[in-house]
């Protein structure tokens, strides 16, 4: 007999029907003549009641079926006065691989976040993890849906580079020479070239510049691929191993650029809202009892409330500049709250800023342009008064910065005068300036975190929950 998925036999309520499922044991609840079994098999959030009786299937069976077996049933759909219309009767029931209930570490109970990042290679057997795994697969597949709707073209950027020029010291070096004893040249140094690539190379911080000379040939294009930051930041913003997700549109000015970053959030927002409405419920449900012991003005708005509050309003866009005056004149910057000060143009903001400008200044999501020079990467296009330059941050709620973009400079003298200032070392990005010396034209794109979109839209406070095995300082388990 062929099995069914648990989301198509809820769907179908078939009453009747006799099917054949497979999946985990999620709880046992024993009475006198019946167990009441809750099989899950990850299709779906919910899971469904398997009544057994205890005269047909008796012991020998039945004390194989603990939280965490996996099992085969085969059995009659009837209507249920349960949290599901159906249940189903079992008539024959093969326990695939038992679990031992004293050592299957998880238990049918709530536990916490910290606990299952421990026991990460378990947790998507949990509500949680299940839900977030599939909201995170419709996110990737809205992506890709948004983009081909728009007509760009998906390019995959290489992951080992030799370009550092971005990396400004966060990047994971890859090697194949020997760590404890490298061939070394007279000076002393470690001879590069008779590395794997016979030079040094490291890991993608961004496939940006990739990006940049596949859009000035094929005019709109995207990549969506693994990006790798040694930054040494324990937060719960960032990972080292994450993915971006980086647009680059050739004919684009720093306006369409921000049309674009707004048009593809609420996308993916409402792509959420529409396609998984059960498990963005529950992860609701799950932030309000995390948070129901805080006070009341602590607590965030309830998700999906959240979601489409952002989906239907305009983003405000405000400069830099403005941005500063806001928050030198705020309350916690006049009461010395902020941990970082706002010292005036050219203070780099932190989280803590944006969060101020999103949460209680605006209550809406930011598009901040226009930042100094000097604190941001040096492809970034200067402005007519040369001292900042067409960047944008898009700033979330609970989030902070979620997009980073800029136009980018497309003329070749401003560039090559600003790599120098910078210390960009131009012979090894000549590919890169080649694009600038042959049809250079007004380019522009921007980076999508993908982890901190999935954090906004989950409602989950660490970025380390929201990608299945995360990387981070001292952390690389499995
Ligand atoms: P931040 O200031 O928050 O560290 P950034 O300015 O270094 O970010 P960008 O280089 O602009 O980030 O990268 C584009 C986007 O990638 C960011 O807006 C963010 O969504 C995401 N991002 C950057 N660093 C990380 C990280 N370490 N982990 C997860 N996402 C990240
Ligand atoms: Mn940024």
């Amino acid at each position: 007999m062929k099995r069914q998925e648990i989301k198509e036999i809820l769907q179908s309520e078939a009453i009747g029907d006799t099917v054949k499922v497979n999946g985990w044991v999620r709880t046992k609840r024993e009475s006198k003549n019946v167990n009441f079994i809750n099989l899950n098999d990850g299709t779906v959030l919910d899971n469904l009641q398997i009544v057994a009786d205890v005269n047909i299937f008796g012991n020998e069976i039945l004390r194989k079926v603990n939280t965490g077996a996996a099992l085969s049933v085969v059995g009659e759909l009837v209507e249920s006065q349960g949290q599901q219309n159906v249940e189903l009767i079992a008539k024959e029931i093969e326990v695939i691989g038992e679990a031992d209930p004293d050592k299957y570490p998880l238990q049918p109970k709530r536990h916490s976040l910290e606990f299952l990042r421990e026991i990460a290679h378990l947790r998507y057997r949990t509500n949680t993890f299940s839900a977030i795994a599939r909201v995170r697969h419709s996110m990737i597949f809205a992506v890709h849906k948004f983009f081909t709707e728009k007509g760009f073209f998906n390019i995959h950027t290489p992951i080992i580079t030799s370009s550092d020029a971005e990396g400004a010291g966060e990047m994971f070096q890859v090697s194949t020479l020997d760590m404890e004893n490298p061939p070394r040249k007279e000076d002393g140094s470690i001879d590069y070239s008779e590395d794997f690539f016979g030079k040094k190379t490291n890991l993608t911080v961004s496939g940006q510049l990739e990006g940049e000379l596949a859009a000035l040939a094929l005019s709109k294009i995207y990549t969506f691929g693994p990006t790798f930051r040694a930054e040494n930041s324990n937060t719960s913003r960032h990972l080292a191993e994450f993915w971006m997700i980086e647009p680059e549109m050739a004919f684009c000015d720093l306006n369409d650029n921000m049309d674009l970053a707004e048009e593809f959030l609420k996308y993916l927002i409402n792509y959420a809202l529409e396609n998984c409405q059960t498990d963005l419920k529950f992860l609701s449900q799950r932030q309000q009892q995390e948070e129901k012991n805080k006070p009341q003005d602590q607590r965030s708005m309830e998700l999906i409330e959240k979601l489409k509050f952002v989906a239907d309003n305009d983003f405000v866009r405000l400069t830099y500049t403005e941005a500063i005056s806001i928050l030198q004149n705020s309350k916690p910057a006049q009461k010395g709250k902020f941990k970082y000060p706002v010292e005036g143009f050219g203070t780099d903001l932190q989280s803590e800023h944006e969060r101020y400008l999103v949460e209680k200044h605006f209550k809406k999501p930011v598009i901040l342009i226009d930042y100094p020079a000097n604190i941001k990467a040096f492809y970034m296009k200067v402005n007519e008064d040369d001292k900042t330059v067409a960047a944008m941050d898009v700033l979330f709620p609970q989030i902070g910065e979620i997009i980073g973009g800029s136009q980018r400079e497309e003329r070749y003298d401003v560039l090559v005068e600003k790599m120098e200032a910078m210390d960009i070392p131009l012979e090894e990005m000549n590919w890169y300036l080649d694009t600038r010396r042959y049809g250079s034209v007004p380019h522009s794109g921007f980076g999508l975190g993908f982890e901190r979109l999935i954090t906004f839209v989950t409602g989950m406070t660490n970025i380390r929950d929201v990608i299945p095995f995360p990387r981070s300082p001292k952390n690389c388990e499995f």
